[in-house]
Formats: structure tokens, C-alpha cells, sequence
């Protein structure tokens, strides 16, 4: 028997469910009690038990999950799907709240289909950053993948949470091109052509006939996706990887500027990184190689640091791509511009030690080869680490006011800035990462506190939320209320419509259907 049962639901309905479950998808795909510790967020600001699922399935196909989700409506089972669950600083694999069901389908790894031709790939929810790239090599394929930079993370779960890479073909979702779907009812739809019967373009050509449905099913609870086509990037004949290190925080305002055309008419053809030094340093080592002080970094040792790590305060990644003659080209163009600012320095392949960490990781990434190398910032101090993505429009103004906003939050309550402006075509995301020691209640409550504060002071001055950690999704929803929150009530129209037992992860990104009883609270 579970310790911990969903809300509403008797422990012999739950136990009869768990023994149907268990002949759908075999023992020893159904995990309960001391079996669930994968399943727990230990780096978030509440403590793992407060999210301890009542059990977690691994259904190896459509067919088996189509059974669930019939057990699941007769029960009246929350189901809180992923498909990686890599999904660390968001909360992980773990469910919105205490009780819920994990579906887990990691199993449903296949990668259907890889055409060379028209550069596409279509893939289950199980199939990992690491797992494509290494399909691709083995079959000696000319396509490249995108990847978020830990390469541990899924296809299809990174593409639904609207997550990007680091090649042109960085915006996945974007990038994405078809979807096969199952309901909460059982139905499985597919969107684009290939509703078609015999469909010949369902991966190369985005929409089919009516509405195209294909974004209701990413960052929200509408359906389960079973499949999705991605489009792959063909091999250039050329990369030109780089980085413009600039001197001074106060350089921030002229390097948006001068971004902002070369990002929108594409001469800087992947995302801008900007890494603020304290991300380049956090990268590298842990808070206590850098300071035995408890109070946040100060400006003077930033730059100190800057200097010892021979980067600057301000460095910026990206990459050329293309015909050798027009990389050279674009890239003429682009240092031209980016170092018109005084103390700019260039730095191009062989230009750093061969063991910079740093500058190695993001040269792979740039051309999507997976890696984890990045992932060793959330050492800084302890492992706890939340993020938070407030999106400006590109510019000075907006980029320094966001700097500044998110460097007073997090110094406020104690923690180091930790911040990159990824500039993409349009505008720019200020990621702002809060860590801290779970371990230590007193930080934990802090984190909390201030993942609130960014959240909300960044909204009331316009700028909003592109994903968010479980335990803020009511607040980050809280800041989208235009139009008598019409967006919410649309969402909840869907939901009741699709859902209204509540089956799909209930409560993700706070859409609930209307005849739920049970706690709402994050
Ligand atoms: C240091 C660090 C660096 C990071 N860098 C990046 C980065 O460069 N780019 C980036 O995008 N992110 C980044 N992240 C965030 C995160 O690690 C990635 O987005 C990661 O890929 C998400 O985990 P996943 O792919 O395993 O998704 P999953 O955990 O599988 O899925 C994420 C969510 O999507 C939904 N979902 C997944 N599969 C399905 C499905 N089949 N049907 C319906 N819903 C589904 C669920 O709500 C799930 O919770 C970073 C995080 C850290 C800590």
C-alpha cells in the first residue's frame, strides 16, 4: 500500500488501480514507496516530501498508456506526465503535489524516423539529447541536433516546456514540426498533416487543414504526446564559433543595442549568450573557490574574478555558420559592430587554453553536441537552484532595468547574481538563477521569498515569466491577467472540455478543470 494516496482517493480504490496497472504494464514498471526516491526534487525550496508521488508508471507505448488513462478516469488518478524528467531547477521529475501518480515514459525511446533528405527526425517522449546525438553519429548522419545544454535532457519534454539550444535551430518548439497526441478520453489525434490518412509532409509542413492545435499541448496538462517531428539542422560547411568579453557591468546597455539589428536581420544567426561573469565562474568551480565571505559578491570582486579568469564582466557567445567565404564575411561584420565599444577583446577557436571549460562547452553546444559541462553550476552552493526567465525586449534600456531589477532582488536576500542575456530574435531573457543550500532552512526560506519577489516585480514593471519552477506556476499564471485573465479562462474552457476530471497533471501552469475539489495551492 502507498504511504501517500491522492487526494480523494480510498486506498482500496487505490490499491485495486495499482493491480490493474501493474497487468497493463508488468511489476516491475510500477513503482511505490521506497522505489519513488528518483522521483523526488531535492534542489528546490521545499523539502522532497512535500511532492512524494503515490506511485510512478513506465508504459512502454501508446497502447498501454491508453489503459492507464482508462484506470485513471475510473479512479479519478492525477497522472503528472514527463518524458526525461531532467527537468531540475522546474522541479524535476517530480509531480505538482503530494499524491499524484508519476507517468513516466522513458521507455517510449524510439526514434521512429531520421530523413536525411528533408532533415527531420520524429521521436517518443523517452529519446534524450544524448541518445539522438549518438544515433545520428552511429548511422553517420549529416544532421546536427540543437540541444539545451544539459545534454541529459529529452527531445520532446524540452520542446513542450518551450526550452532552446544553442545552434540557429535553437527554439524547439519552433523547430518542431507534428505531433501525435493522446487525451485524457483515451483519443489519439495527430496534428498538422498528419491527421491525413497516408500523409506524405506530416514532418516537413507545419499545418494541416483548421486550426493548428499543435502550441495547446506544450506547457500545459491538454494531452500526452506521443510522438513530435523536429526539424534538424543539415552540417554547415563551415562554423566559426566566438566570444566578445567586455570590461565593464556598465557595457551592458551599448552591447543590447548594437544586438539588436545584427540579431534582427540574422548576421548573428544563433542565440546571443551573455554570460555575466558570475555565471562564467559559477561554471568552473563552487562559491568557496572564489570567496570565503557569506554575503553576496560584490562588484569589486567580480571584477577581480573577471580578471583571474582572464573573461570579462560581460562575455558573449555565438557562432557564424554557412559557406566558408560568407562566414568569413558575416563574421567581419559582426566583430565590426561588436567591438566598437572601448576594451571589447575577440576570441575565436584556439584563442583560449585548451582546458578552458568554458569557452569548450559552449563551442560544442553552438554546434549540438550534448554535453553536461554546465550543468556544474548548480555547485555553487549547496545544489539548490531555481530559475526564473523574465523576457524584455531587446535593447539597452530594458536589459540594464532588468539587470538591475533581478541583481537588487537577489542581493537583497542574500544570494550571488547569477545571470545570462540570451538575446533571440526579438527580445531577450534575463535567466536569473537563485542558489542556495536546501539543506539550510534559513536560505531555503529566503529562496523562496525571493522566487516570489522576481517573479512579481519583474511582472509589474512588464516583464513576464517564460517557464517556472512547480511551486511558483499560480504566481507566474497570477501576472498573465489582461483582459479579465482572459488566457485563464480560455485555458480552463480547454481543460473542461478535454479533461474535466483532472487526469493530465492537474494545476500545471495553474490550469485546473472547474469541478476540481481537491488543494490548489503550490
Ligand atoms: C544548469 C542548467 C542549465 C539549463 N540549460 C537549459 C538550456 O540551455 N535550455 C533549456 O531549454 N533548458 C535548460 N535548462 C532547464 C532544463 O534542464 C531543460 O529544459 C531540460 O531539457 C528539461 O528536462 P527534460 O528535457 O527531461 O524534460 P521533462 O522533464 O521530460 O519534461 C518537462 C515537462 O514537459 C512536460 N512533458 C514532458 N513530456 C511530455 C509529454 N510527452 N507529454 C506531455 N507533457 C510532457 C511535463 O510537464 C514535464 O514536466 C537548464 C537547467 C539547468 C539546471
Amino acid at each position: 500500500m502507498a504511504t501517500t494516496l491522492p487526494e480523494g482517493v480510498s486506498s482500496s480504490d487505490f490499491d485495486q488501480a495499482i493491480r490493474e496497472i501493474r497487468k497493463i504494464v508488468g511489476d516491475e514498471w510500477v513503482f511505490l514507496d521506497s522505489e519513488l526516491s528518483p522521483y523526488l526534487d531535492h534542489m528546490s525550496a521545499v523539502p522532497p516530501e512535500y511532492r512524494t508521488p503515490s506511485a510512478a508508471l513506465a508504459p512502454a507505448n501508446v497502447e498501454e498508456t491508453q489503459a492507464i488513462l482508462k484506470i485513471a478516469n475510473r479512479f479519478s488518478l492525477p497522472l503528472w506526465t514527463y518524458g526525461n524528467g531532467k527537468n531540475w531547477a522546474y522541479g524535476g521529475p517530480t509531480p505538482l503535489h503530494a499524491g499524484y501518480l508519476v507517468l513516466d515514459l522513458k521507455r517510449m525511446n524510439r526514434i521512429l524516423e531520421v530523413n536525411e533528405d528533408s532533415g527531420y527526425v520524429l521521436v517518443e517522449p523517452g529519446v534524450s539529447y544524448f541518445q539522438l546525438y549518438q544515433h545520428l553519429q552511429d548511422i553517420g548522419s549529416n544532421l546536427w541536433i540543437d540541444c539545451a545544454a544539459p545534454g541529459w535532457g529529452g527531445v520532446i519534454g524540452n520542446a513542450l516546456e518551450h526550452g532552446a539550444g544553442y545552434t540557429p535551430y535553437a527554439d524547439h518548439y519552433v523547430m518542431s514540426c507534428g505531433m501525435e497526441v493522446l487525451l485524457a478520453d483515451g483519443e489519439l489525434v495527430r496534428t498538422g498533416m498528419g491527421a491525413m490518412p497516408g500523409s506524405k509532409a506530416w514532418q516537413q509542413f507545419k499545418y494541416g487543414y483548421g486550426p493548428t492545435l499543435d502550441g495547446m499541448f506544450t506547457q500545459g496538462n491538454f494531452g500526452i504526446v506521443t510522438k513530435m517531428g523536429f526539424w534538424m539542422m543539415p552540417k554547415p560547411p563551415a562554423y566559426k564559433p566566438f566570444m566578445f568579453s567586455y570590461e565593464k557591468e556598465s557595457d551592458l546597455h551599448a552591447i543590447m543595442e548594437i544586438l539588436r539589428p545584427l540579431k534582427m536581420n540574422m548576421v548573428w544567426q544563433n542565440g546571443a549568450v551573455g554570460e555575466h561573469i558570475g555565471y562564467s565562474a559559477s561554471v568552473l568551480g563552487p562559491r568557496s573557490d572564489y570567496t570565503d565571505s557569506s554575503a553576496p559578491i560584490t562588484d569589486a570582486r567580480w571584477q577581480e574574478i573577471a580578471h583571474d579568469l582572464n573573461l570579462g564582466i560581460w562575455n558573449f557567445y555565438g557562432a557564424c555558420y554557412g559557406l566558408p567565404a560568407n562566414v568569413e564575411m558575416q563574421f567581419g561584420a559582426l566583430k565590426g559592430a561588436m567591438t566598437s565599444i572601448p576594451g571589447a577583446r575577440v576570441w575565436l577557436e584556439g584563442d583560449r587554453e585548451p582546458d578552458d571549460a568554458g569557452w569548450n562547452y559552449r563551442a560544442k553546444l553552438m554546434q549540438g553536441i550534448p554535453n553536461m559541462t554546465e550543468f556544474n553550476l548548480v555547485n555553487w552552493d549547496g545544489g539548490g537552484h531555481l530559475n526564473f526567465s523574465p523576457m524584455g525586449p531587446m535593447g539597452g534600456d530594458h536589459a540594464v532595468k532588468l539587470y538591475n531589477m533581478m541583481k537588487e532582488i537577489t542581493n537583497g536576500y542574500g544570494f550571488d547574481h547569477l545571470t545570462e542575456m540570451v538575446g533571440t530574435f526579438r527580445g531577450f531573457i534575463a535567466l536569473t538563477m537563485v542558489m542556495f543550500d536546501p539543506r539550510d532552512e534559513d536560505a531555503a526560506k529566503r529562496a523562496d521569498a525571493c522566487s516570489v519577489d522576481i517573479i512579481q516585480k519583474a511582472a509589474a514593471a512588464g516583464y513576464g515569466e517564460l517557464k517556472a519552477n512547480l511551486r511558483y506556476m499560480n504566481t507566474v499564471m497570477g501576472s498573465y491577467t489582461g483582459n479579465d485573465s482572459g488566457l485563464h479562462k480560455v485555458n480552463q474552457k480547454i481543460k473542461d472540455a478535454l479533461d474535466p476530471v483532472g487526469i493530465l497533471s492537474p494545476g500545471k501552469s495553474d490550469i485546473w478543470p472547474s469541478s476540481w475539489k481537491h488543494s490548489r495551492a503550490n
